[in-house]
């Protein structure tokens, strides 16, 4: 292993690779990833449900999004290896006045940036997601912009990209403490050794808060559970079938294989390391999407998995230099979009970090936007 980087990458999931790709793309000097467990991905990304969408509530996370969306299409030329964005669209399925007029209002600021949302009537949702119940659908949004990707496909094509062009990729090599001149970093401590460095991007997900107080920084993330289950096959489930979300239950589902994937926030989880599965955590996925598409009753369950959010409490990403320790820049807290924010997340960070001016202005995601009253909260969250 290395023992001097001139930036150390923490974690090897998707923001830590593209964070580490862009580095190397920018020549920004030698960059070292550290990643804990035996192989890349093994924290969230590879419990994602694949969903990349602009639909969301803030500026910033719209342009994220519509950046990334533009980087997922041009991935291939980007780092030389195949990765399908998968552009079936996103359907967000509204059945109270509340909701209906929230989310007139994210599409009102979604085209205002430029994308091409539309509104549809509930007579026109069967189009996209055939056996779909509409009786209590007032309105719904849909974006054919959006899609699905394989977050493994696009983690492996960043992983060998950054392998070709030199950056040191170091498995089961667990962060364990940082070495310290005052308020600065001058090392960090892993389990294979320490590395001389000036620079440590925590790009630890849902466990960025504990890199943070090894370092002594305040990093507002937490860990929650969220699952997934899968069906068997399904004949209503054409290669179109979009991401569609129920905004009232909260349910989400997508084409998986040829069956669907369900999944649902349990916003009464408490914040927790724990991913073992909850049988009654499935079983209201299961009843929520009976309810919406009753069809299923006939399925079999395939799979079902559990994972980690990495959530902060206005749930947009912290992206920034951290105000208290100097030489850590944070790149985390995506709360549940980190796969659909990792180019654009990944492209601006080293923008950041090389002294240039970031192609979308992230202050709102700064690290210190704690200390004060937070202004805008995302909440589109599912
Ligand atoms: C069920 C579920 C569904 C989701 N669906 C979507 C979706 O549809 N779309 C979407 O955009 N996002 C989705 N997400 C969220 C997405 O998975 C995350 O936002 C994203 O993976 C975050 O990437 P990351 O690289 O920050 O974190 P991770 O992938 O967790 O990577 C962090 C890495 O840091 C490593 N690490 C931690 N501590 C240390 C240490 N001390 N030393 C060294 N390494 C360390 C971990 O092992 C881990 O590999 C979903 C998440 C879940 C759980």
């Amino acid at each position: 292993m290395r023992t001097k980087a001139d930036a150390v990458v923490i974690g090897g999931g998707i923001i830590g690779v593209a964070v580490a790709f862009y580095l190397a793309k920018k020549k920004y000097g030698q960059v070292v990833l550290v990643e804990k467990e035996p192989f890349t991905g093994a924290g969230s990304t590879t419990k994602a449900a694949g969903g990349i969408r602009a639909q969301f509530s803030t500026k910033t996370n719209i342009e994220m999004s519509m950046l990334s969306e533009k980087m997922f299409v041009e991935f291939k030329e980007e780092t030389g290896s195949e990765a399908l964005f998968d552009q079936v669209g996103y359907l967000f399925l509204l059945s109270d006045d509340d909701d209906v007029k929230t989310f007139t209002r994210h599409y009102e600021l979604q085209r205002s940036l430029g994308l091409n949302v539309q509104l549809l009537k509930p007579n026109e949702i069967a189009q996209y997601a055939p056996h779909v119940r509409t009786d209590d659908i007032k309105l719904a949004t849909f974006c054919h912009d959006d899609g699905l990707g394989d977050p493994s496909e696009f983690l492996r094509g960043y992983e060998s990209a950054i392998r070709r062009l030199g950056v040191g990729v170091e498995l089961e090599c667990a962060v364990t403490g940082f070495g310290k001149a005052g308020d600065k970093l001058t090392s960090v401590r892993t389990t294979k050794g320490e590395i001389q460095t000036s620079m440590v991007i925590n790009c630890a997900g849902a466990w960025a808060g504990e890199i943070g107080r090894m370092a002594g920084a305040e990093v507002k993330v937490e860990p929650y559970k969220r699952m997934c289950v899968t069906t068997g096959e399904l004949d209503f489930v054409r290669p179109f079938f979009p991401m569609v979300v129920d905004v009232k239950s909260g349910l989400y589902f997508h084409k998986e294989s040829k069956g669907l994937l369900l999944g649902w926030a349990d916003k009464s989880v408490k914040p927790g390391f724990d991913v073992s599965s909850d049988p009654d955590y499935v079983d209201t996925i299961i009843e929520k999407a009976l309810d919406r598409i009753p069809q299923l009753e006939t399925a079999e369950i395939a799979n079902q998995w559990a994972g980690l959010y990495e959530t902060t409490p206005d749930h947009q990403a912290i992206i920034g230099y951290d105000p208290e320790v100097g030489g850590m820049f944070h790149v985390t807290g995506f709360s549940g979009h980190g796969f659909m924010h990792a180019p654009a997340a990944g492209l601006v960070s080293a923008q950041i970090l090389s002294g240039e001016k970031p192609v979308i202005d992230v202050s709102p995601l700064s690290p210190t936007r704690f200390a004060g009253a937070v202004e805008t909260h995302e909440t589109n969250v599912i």
